[in-house]
């Protein structure tokens, strides 16, 4: 049975990424703003991992805005390619096509 917190919500287990506790495991109230029960799971994280661990979420997050980024001009560009097809294909069916279809009707 999950364990309840003493305001009557339950206890769940969750991930630290404060610069001091980077990755550290806690269990606490499922309710946030509540601090009425709230203990680590784990021990300390050492001084190495404090300094690695914000380092390397910062490059994810440097990274995830860049995808983002690079996702919106794709779809930008798939957009302008799809309007050059059909004028080339318009210009294409106006010169070339049409002629020939009248011819001998
Ligand atoms: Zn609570």
């Amino acid at each position: 049975m999950a364990e309840k917190c003493l305001c009557g919500n339950v206890v769940i287990q969750q991930t630290s990424w404060t610069q001091t506790n980077p990755g550290r495991r806690f269990a606490a109230c499922v309710d946030r703003r509540c601090n009425k029960l709230s203990r680590w799971l784990e021990e300390p994280v050492c001084s190495r991992a404090q300094v690695i661990i914000p380092g390397l979420l910062r490059r994810i997050n440097k990274l995830e805005e860049e995808k983002m980024e690079l996702e919106a001009k794709l779809t930008k560009n798939v957009v302008i390619i799809q309007i050059l097809e059909f004028i080339f294909m318009l210009a294409y069916n106006t010169l070339f096509c049409f002629p020939h279809c009248s011819v001998g009707h």
